[in-house]
């Protein structure tokens, strides 16, 4: 039985008060609040912490400064200043939405949810975050963080990805999003749910609506929001290929545009059961000369686990295998300035330095 004997305005006037003194007021893309700035910190949080996001928001917004900055640069560019966030396809799906807007929309944000949510890479939530924060109209939000601290204040159980109880969660953020002061308010609701109703050890003492929350009354807390149902997921397992030439440089792949690191440059792989000698032979014409196995790893991603084995191969380069360009990199390890790697990726090329004995 869920928590319904509450006026909308009790939750949203102890939520506004309790942000004038305590909530996130300097958060750089508040300041200007333009929709592009508020989009692009917008599509960068979901998955991803404030504090994560504040360094990568700087840097981005410091190469890309305006909309149609962001339309004109290349994708190579766009993945390079994402790399190391995750999840790239919001890399991907911004670029797009960047030359969309330019192209169709003439550089303006539409300002019509509807409109909004027909842009890659933003959902109904998203779309409402836009117009509050950029154009203070009313729209409820529902990020994750909105997600629990409803779940708990109303005593919903069910696993929120769920329809109907997704569909319950829309019904309450409605009704507690005011009528005015929907800016503050909008950035209200995501500094509780992140500063105050977390996930593990909520300040529940420190909570402005703690006397009407459902979860803190009955003492259930860390049972809301309910779990999503157990699944395992598979596990999959690859070989990273380090081909490293005479003159210590690495070879990488682009990877294709869409899919898994969409668009990054990413190590050759190899299934464990090709020769190897026989692959580097008839993919690049490299003959390998020393092979050091590295320390295997998993990387995990939402909907399954892969487990990495690095091989460090020192190559025999004769230069008769002629590589597309936009492709293949012999990369310069050394040099600071990376282009966008896949995580896993990155940790391997760190590692190198330690393999000078090869
Ligand atoms: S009282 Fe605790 S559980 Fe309830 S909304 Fe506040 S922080 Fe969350």
């Amino acid at each position: 039985m869920f928590n319904t004997n509450l006026t909308a305005d009790s939750f949203s006037t102890q939520l506004l008060r309790w942000f004038a003194d305590h909530g996130r007021h300097d958060l750089p893309w508040q300041h200007p609040r333009s929709p592009y700035r508020v989009w692009l910190a917008e599509i960068m949080l979901q998955q991803t912490q404030v504090q994560t996001v504040i360094g990568y928001f700087n840097r981005f917004v410091s190469r890309f400064p305006e909309l149609a900055d962001l339309a004109a640069a290349s994708t190579d560019d766009v993945m390079q200043h994402w790399a190391g966030l995750g999840y790239y396809a919001r890399a991907r799906n911004l670029h797009k939405t960047a030359q969309i807007i330019c192209l169709e929309y003439g550089g303006q944000f539409p300002q019509d949810p509807d409109l909004l949510q027909q842009l890659p890479g933003i959902g109904r939530s998203t779309a409402a975050a836009i117009l509050a924060q950029a154009f203070a109209q009313r729209h409820a939000i529902l990020d994750g963080n909105v997600k629990r601290v409803l779940c708990r204040y109303h005593g919903i159980h069910g696993w929120p990805g769920e329809r109907k109880v997704q569909d319950l969660l829309w019904q309450f953020a409605e009704q507690h999003t005011p009528a005015t002061h929907v800016v503050d308010y909008t950035q209200a609701i995501m500094d509780m749910g992140a500063t105050l109703c977390t996930r593990t050890r909520p300040r529940c003492v420190d909570c402005p609506v703690n006397h009407d929350c459902y979860a803190h009354n009955q003492n259930c807390v860390s049972q809301l929001p309910t779990g999503k149902p157990r699944q395992s997921i598979p596990v999959r397992s690859t070989r990273m290929l380090v081909l490293r030439d005479a003159q210590g440089r690495v070879l990488l792949e682009k990877r294709p545009p869409s899919g898994i690191w969409g668009g990054l440059w990413s190590l050759p792989e190899t299934s464990e059961e090709s020769d190897l000698q026989t692959d580097c032979q008839q993919r690049w014409g490299l003959t390998i000369e020393a092979i050091h196995a590295g320390i295997p790893f998993r990387h995990t991603f939402s909907h399954y686990h892969l487990d990495i084995t690095p091989l460090y191969l020192q190559v025999k380069n004769p230069g008769f295998c002629v590589m597309e360009e936009d492709r293949w990199l012999w990369y310069n390890n050394a040099l600071s300035d990376r282009p966008g790697l896949p995580a896993p990726v990155t940790v391997i090329l760190n590692q190198l330095s330690e393999l000078d004995g090869l």
